[in-house]
């Protein structure tokens, strides 16, 4: 990823005034953006697309979207995002059904920050409950991070 071309990088930048962050080649406002505001909001049908719009809602800065989205025994204190990270892609290698409510995601992240590149390899847990009183919907809980990226 520190080696990526620089054109790579302006592409990117492009893509994203258009497409959405999650790397879709869909619209925003018709993809994770439904699921961040408007009458769909919160409302993402299944842990894959709950990914996607929580990597969007990163790439987009929405701590408001990240904390709702994540399960209140596991939501950190402190959604302070590091507006020095800068998203540069999002890949879903694998979705996985592991109960009617239970599911998990794989993808890499990829990111840059004071010139170096991060390649995040997780496979993150997701349960669909009503936990907030609000009725059930796909929550995110943790994640595993892959050794070596
Ligand atoms: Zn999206």
């Amino acid at each position: 990823m520190a080696r990526s071309p620089a054109p790579a990088f302006a592409e990117a930048r492009t893509r994203a005034s258009t497409s959405c962050p999650c790397g879709s080649a869909r619209a925003l406002a018709a993809c994770c953006g439904r699921w961040h505001a408007g009458p769909q909001q919160l409302q993402a049908p299944d842990a894959a697309e709950l990914m996607r719009s929580r990597y969007s809602a990163f790439v987009l800065g929405l701590t408001d979207y990240l904390r709702r989205t994540w399960h209140p025994s596991t939501c950190p204190d402190d959604l302070t995002l590091d507006p020095a990270v800068h998203w540069l892609g999002l890949q879903v290698r694998a979705a996985r059904t592991l109960a009617p409510d239970r599911a998990e995601v794989e993808f890499v992240a990829r990111s840059r920050l004071a010139g170096r590149g991060h390649r995040l390899h997780e496979t993150s847990c997701f349960v669909f409950e009503d936990a907030d009183g609000s009725g059930a919907r796909w929550w995110y809980v943790d994640g595993t991070l892959h050794a070596g990226g």
